[in-house]
């Protein structure tokens, strides 16, 4: 049996045409396993009621959870009336029956939220992991409507992971041997669907897998049935030399490697969650990326090996960056002082983005994050220190090492109006990094991206 497995972000979980142009093409596969994120603003929703709860202002939260229900009901509804079907009161019937039962579940954590007075890692989970929850049963009740044989898996059946709520950790042994009632419920002739982005740690809480987990529970199961293909399914035709919504004459690469799009997906190109490449690169699995509203363009492929005549590859950017420059005190032998910066950075459990360093001094270039004040006070005890925020970072990936000294010369020619504060380049990951004010990041990014790939 040849599995692909098929992923649909929450553009594509959008609403009810979205939904049945998803079901036009999961037709087309014989093996397909589904997995669906929740639907478009849905989880950013259910954080801002598990917040507002926390603060104490539940008839907000509530508010919030209540136009969810409804949404979601809408959206069942209006398919089931473009869809007509001989089992339409019964599907509907379970529909608002789990729908139901989802809210007053959410609405009790809320409760409780609001008991405790903050937000607990554990508790955001729960909450945020609701989506997918509504999404994937509704979604496959929806299939079944269309005359598909989707059945809805729960995926805290499968996707087991240690408990480091909002980023947990894969049990690949765990995920692996469950996947086998995948193969069992394809034999028999129906279609898996599954909630991406959550899972179950072994006291059975629930854990998420962090920002667009969808894509990591996609390879996560593509490779445990060491599937032929895994499809991250999207709202723009692959994986692009950059943001196209935000940059003019961004335009589809048709094939990238593993080691390029990991890079891409680390540096702020939001389409694939970083960890999505490991599970296919370990197995080597082919990972498509392409349009549910242009199934026909060929998009990208994710593959091993790869090979570009262009300068670089793609440019991607990110914004609230801050950098922080630790100055030691007096001369001190480098491997001791930047021994003591990292030390404290691994204690705080920060990545970094960019370094840039001397025997005596690094600039850091890190995501803004509430611990950054801390973190300055911390370095004091090893030197004078610096740090100053509303920076962007743009990495152009994939450098050309035989092509540098054009790729460098195009880069420079753009930076005419500032110094960037720190810039970077790392031969062996082929990337080239560069901090400069947040206010210059998007017409500095769109004039490299001319300069590079015009
Ligand atoms: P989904 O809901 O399907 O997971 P996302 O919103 O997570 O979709 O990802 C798709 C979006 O990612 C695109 O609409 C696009 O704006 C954005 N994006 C950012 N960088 C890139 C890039 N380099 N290539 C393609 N899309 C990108
Ligand atoms: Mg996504």
């Amino acid at each position: 049996m040849e599995f692909n497995v098929l992923k649909f972000g929450g553009t594509s979980m959008k609403d009810h045409q979205s939904w049945k142009q998803v079901l036009t093409i999961i037709e087309d596969y014989e093996f397909p396993v589904v997995i669906v994120s929740a639907t478009a603003h849905t989880t950013r929703m259910l954080v801002e009621a598990a917040e507002l709860a926390a603060a104490k202002d539940m008839q907000s939260a509530l508010v919030i959870s209540r136009e969810i229900r409804e949404r979601h009901l809408s959206i069942v509804e209006d398919f089931l009336n473009e869809n007509e079907t001989e089992k339409k009161a019964l599907i509907l019937d379970s529909c608002r029956k789990k729908v139901d039962e989802k809210i007053g579940k959410l609405e009790k954590l809320l409760g409780y939220i609001q008991k405790n007075g903050q937000l607990l890692p554990q508790m955001k989970d729960a909450v945020a992991s609701m989506g997918e929850q509504i999404s994937s049963y509704l979604f496959a009740q929806c299939g079944l409507a269309a005359g598909l044989m989707t059945q809805h898996i729960e995926a805290r059946k499968i996707i087991k992971t240690d408990k480091e709520y909002g980023k947990a950790n894969p049990n690949i042994y765990e995920i692996n041997q469950r996947c086998g009632s995948l193969e069992t419920v394809l034999e028999n002739g129906f279609i898996p669907v599954i909630g991406g982005y959550y899972g179950e740690a072994s006291d059975h809480t629930i854990t998420t897998l962090g920002f667009e987990g969808s894509d990591y529970t996609a390879s996560l199961i593509g490779g445990a049935l060491n599937a032929a293909t895994i499809e991250i399914w999207t709202d723009v035709s692959g994986v692009y030399t950059s943001d196209p919504r935000q940059i003019d004459k961004a335009r589809p690469i048709p094939e990238l490697s593993y080691f390029d799009a990991t890079e891409m997906a680390y540096f702020g190109a939001k389409i694939l969650h970083p960890s999505t490449l490991k599970p296919a690169q370990e197995r080597n699995i082919p990972v498509l990326v392409k349009n549910i509203f242009e199934p026909g363009h060929e998009g990208t492929r994710i593959v091993r090996e790869s090979d570009h005549q262009q300068p670089a590859l793609a440019l991607s950017f990110k914004k609230d960056i801050a950098t922080l420059t630790v100055s030691a005190y007096e001369t001190v032998m480098g491997y001791s002082f930047l021994t003591e910066v990292f030390r404290v950075l691994n204690h705080f459990r920060l990545p970094v983005d960019a370094v840039s360093t001397t025997e005596a001094s690094v600039t850091i270039a890190l995501e803004d994050s509430g611990k950054l004040d801390q973190l300055s006070k911390e370095f004091l005890e090893t030197g004078s220190v610096s740090l100053e925020r509303n920076k962007g970072l743009i990495s152009v990936i994939g450098c050309d090492l035989k092509k540098a000294p054009e790729l460098t010369e195009k880069v420079f020619q753009c930076l005419d109006k500032d110094t960037p504060d720190l810039i970077s380049f790392s031969k062996e990951k082929r990337i080239l990094n560069l901090v400069l004010p947040e206010e210059d990041l998007t017409d500095t990014a769109q004039n490299i991206h001319n300069r590079l790939f015009d």
